[in-house]
């Protein structure tokens, strides 16, 4: 017996579950592979960034007060720029979330008079009050900056000649999310968002290309950067923090785009001169060297829950075998019993509030209760261990992250051992599979 069958066995797991997991586990090592070179070259990349912008021991202390000349911030936002392989970079503490940068790059970047474009579809839910597709204090419609959206064809691919009718002469910003989010669309590699782009900067050559490029980093060799965006933005308490970054969002891209972001979130006149480090420097230059392999793990984690689920005749998004562009999982119960069976799974699975069990509630926001598991370090990290689902048909659940390849298969583990012992998934599975 291997001595972790035995740790599994002290940390609940039964019999059937273990060989179910391991089995299915055991078909994946060819798929581990090709993610793990994937992450070998990121590594290096990251490396090569670092070791470029002499990266030194001075690099990791922080300023205080105004934080002029701050050694640690600029050569961090270096380092970005080369990783992304873009002019410049903004990489900031004073960044709240994803949201805030992704706000923060389109009220920079864009003027009274001006439109915004999303060739595929709905934003970002959070985005729908930035730019005022639902009423918002301060949002882009406020400052009369107008909005189109052309969404994806019925079999996912881009309405192009949609995207031509919508281009204007106002048109001066396109917003490309990569990922998913919390939409049953394919999430867009990187090679479909070249593809984009081209089409775009063919009909209008000067309209900037944002890409949200949340969930997405270091899940392929290239980043939208590589194939023509003008700006790319993520948070770091997603996958370029590598679950060490307390807080914190970036951007990259252009110099003039990034001049505008960064005269935006200090005072005209300022930009990049101040904003002091703090104490944050240290954990952004190791989160940064861990994402890499840390992106493996989350990714390793939700092929294997595909995989099982899969296996067991639940619908999942991306399916057991095509390719990832993102860290998320989509699991369809299609019975709100599984979708907090699952998420209790996952939090039992916690080495940080692993003895809590979560329940769905009303949060502010959403038109249906929600559950949400999250036993993490950071508070609503989502690189770490975690799910969370909407009680509303079709009963599906969002699964991410996994710091260590190790827990996100516990984690998994311990939905499926839940999901038995709720009787939602029938004792017998084993052997019906
Ligand atoms: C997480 C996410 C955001 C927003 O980030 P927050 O940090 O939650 O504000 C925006 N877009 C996508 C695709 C995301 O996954």
């Amino acid at each position: 017996m291997k001595f972790s069958h035995e740790m599994y066995q002290k940390m609940g797991i039964e019999e059937d579950v273990y060989q179910f997991c391991e089995k299915i586990w055991s078909s994946l090592e060819t798929r581990f592979k090709e993610i793990d070179e994937i992450s070998e070259y990121n590594q290096m990349k990251v490396i090569a960034a670092m070791q470029k912008n002499r990266v030194s021991e001075a690099c990791l202390l922080g300023t205080t007060g105004y934080g002029y000349n701050d050694l640690g911030r600029e050569t961090l936002e270096a380092v970005y720029a080369d990783i992304f392989h873009t002019e410049d970079a903004l990489v900031r503490p004073q960044i709240t979330c994803g949201t805030h940068a992704l706000a923060l790059a389109l009220m920079s970047n864009l003027r009274p008079g001006d439109e915004l474009l999303s060739p595929v579809g709905k934003p970002y839910d959070t985005l729908e009050e930035v730019i005022g597709i639902r009423p918002s204090k301060g949002s882009l419609a406020e400052y009369g900056i107008t909005y189109k959206q052309v969404d994806l064809l019925q079999d996912g691919k881009f309405d192009f000649e949609g995207i031509r009718q919508a281009i204007n002469p106002k048109t001066k910003m396109v917003t490309i999310q990569r990922s998913k989010g919390y939409q049953t669309r394919p999430t867009l590699s990187v090679g479909r968002i070249g593809e984009l782009i081209h089409y775009i900067k063919n009909i209008k050559p000067d309209v900037i290309c944002m890409v949200d490029n949340c969930y997405g980093e270091f899940t392929e060799i290239t980043e939208p950067s590589d194939v023509g965006a003008d700006l790319v933005v993520g948070s770091l308490i997603k996958n370029p923090g590598g679950g060490l970054a307390p807080i914190g969002g970036y951007l990259a891209g252009k110099k003039e785009c990034i001049e505008n972001a960064a005269y935006r979130l200090t005072s005209p006149g300022l930009g990049k001169e101040v904003g002091a480090s703090l104490q944050v420097m240290n954990s952004f230059y190791q989160g940064l060297f861990l994402a890499p392999s840390v992106t493996a793990n989350a990714l390793k984690s939700a092929i294997f829950a595909a995989n099982i689920y899969e296996k067991l005749g639940f619908p999942v998004v991306p399916n057991a075998t095509e390719s990832r562009h993102d860290i998320i999982q989509a699991v369809t119960f299609g019975n709100a019993e599984g979708v907090i069976a699952f998420c209790q799974g996952i939090q039992q699975a916690a080495a940080v509030d692993g003895h809590v069990t979560p329940e769905p509630w009303d949060m502010p926001g959403y038109d249906s209760p929600v559950i949400m598991a999250a036993g993490a370090f950071v508070a609503g990290s989502s690189i770490e261990l975690s799910a969370d689902g909407p009680i509303k048909p079709p009963y599906a659940v969002y699964f991410q992250g996994g710091l260590t390849w190790q827990h996100g298969k516990f984690g998994i583990m311990k939905t499926l051992q839940r999901l038995v012992e709720k009787g939602i998934i029938s004792s017998d599975f084993a052997e019906n599979h």
